[in-house]
């Protein structure tokens, strides 16, 4: 259990203001960071993927809520992934639909589960042909324009260097 774990959404962390805001994952596309967000992505600038755990009724899941989509209860905290998983299921564009993704053709769209059961969606790096259900992967932090983000491989995991 790390550190993260303890970190409850109040009172909330003073930030740079520069933290705040929409900010540009690549080729504009949008990415709103809102406080009750914002740890999620703070720590992944640290090579860390962290999810929500109610305190009420235990269940844990992302993306990150101000409440827990099972009980509704407000009373929550971070818990650390180890950053492993598998894939539940994927699908793979041959098409782009944003200009941003048309340098990435073809890519997957995939929901991962994490070790701990939160489910996510992510992309798995490497050939679309490997993919497979079940087949365990690792977290690897990118960094794309000026955001960290998650992103799974079949190799072993790759977090940023703080
Ligand atoms: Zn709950």
């Amino acid at each position: 259990m790390s550190a993260l774990s303890a970190i409850k959404v109040e009172p909330c962390i003073p930030m740079p203001r520069s933290f705040w805001g929409t900010k540009s994952v690549s080729d504009g596309l949008p990415l709103d960071i809102y406080e009750f967000n914002r740890p999620y992505w703070e720590a992944l600038t640290r090579g860390s993927l962290i999810f929500q755990s109610c305190m009420s009724c235990g269940h844990c899941w992302m993306p990150a809520s101000r409440s827990c989509p099972a009980c509704l209860s407000m009373t929550w905290s971070w818990r650390e992934s180890c950053g492993k998983g598998k894939i539940i299921s994927w699908v793979v564009y041959h098409k782009a639909y944003h200009p941003a993704f048309k340098n990435r053709l073809p890519y997957n769209v995939a929901i991962i589960e994490l070790l701990e059961g939160p489910r996510m969606i992510s992309n798995v790096l490497g050939d679309c042909t490997t993919l497979a259900a079940n087949a365990a992967v690792n977290l690897t932090v990118e960094l794309e324009g000026d955001i960290h983000v998650p992103r799974f491989s079949f190799e072993p995991c790759h977090r940023p260097s703080a």
